[in-house]
């Protein structure tokens, strides 16, 4: 099977790529992880991908189409889900593009619903640890002591870009460049949607069930 979750920054995508990914065995495919286990196995692709994170950059649709092409390559067998990605028309087209080529297709296109004042609230109360990347939110998930990551002690962060106007900003790039995915999946008849306004545990609850449902069809 694979899936694809999508929706605005502050919905909690991560968390449910997360919690779906040991309840289901999938393979998370998601875009930064991919792009830094490139970098740290020092490939040709991996060092352009680094000389564009140094600068600050991002790194071009070329070189994530080639990404893109050999995890699949690699993980034609499993159930994998794409977290937070493809971001544009232009990577969900290129994506159908290269699952097509190896025979295979994407079940469904998950989109995460939330109202944009909550998406504020929620990115207002977002911290990040900067040791191992893990992300709390003082609204729904904080650490268990306060300001400290629960899994190495480091002390949290909140990312430059989590303030209002830079979250406003990103809320309209998103409305811009990814909104058109909901169109473009109902087209191919794997869309699905889900409110993500409750708990992560309420949240992932409903995933599932949309999940088990494609499962059982199977
Ligand atoms: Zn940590």
């Amino acid at each position: 099977m694979r899936i694809l979750l999508f929706g605005p920054p502050g919905v909690g995508k991560g968390t449910q790529a997360d919690l779906l990914s040991k309840k289901y065995n999938f393979i998370k495919f998601s875009i930064g992880d991919i792009l830094r286990e490139e970098v740290s196995l020092n490939s040709n692709l991996g060092n352009k991908v680094e000389s564009y994170l140094n600068r600050g950059v991002l790194v071009p649709n070329n070189i994530i189409f080639e990404l893109v092409k050999l995890f699949l390559g690699k993980n034609k067998e499993a159930h994998i889900l794409f977290d937070g990605f493809p971001r544009t028309l232009d990577q969900a087209k290129n994506l159908e593009k290269s699952l097509a080529q190896l025979g295979l297709s994407l079940d469904v296109a998950l989109e995460m619903h939330l109202a944009e004042d909550e998406i504020i609230k929620r990115l207002l109360n977002r911290r990040y640890c900067p040791k191992c990347n893990r992300i709390y939110n003082y609204a729904t998930t904080p650490p268990k002591i306060n300001g400290v990551c629960d899994q190495c002690r480091t002390k949290l962060e909140k990312r430059s870009d989590d303030d209002a106007n830079t979250i406003r900003k990103r809320l309209q790039v998103y409305e811009e460049k990814t909104h058109p995915l909901v169109d473009y999946y109902k087209s191919l008849s794997v869309y699905n949607q889900t409110d993500a306004i409750s708990s992560p545990e309420e949240v992932f609850d409903k995933i599932s069930k949309i999940i088990d449902g494609y499962i059982n069809k199977e």
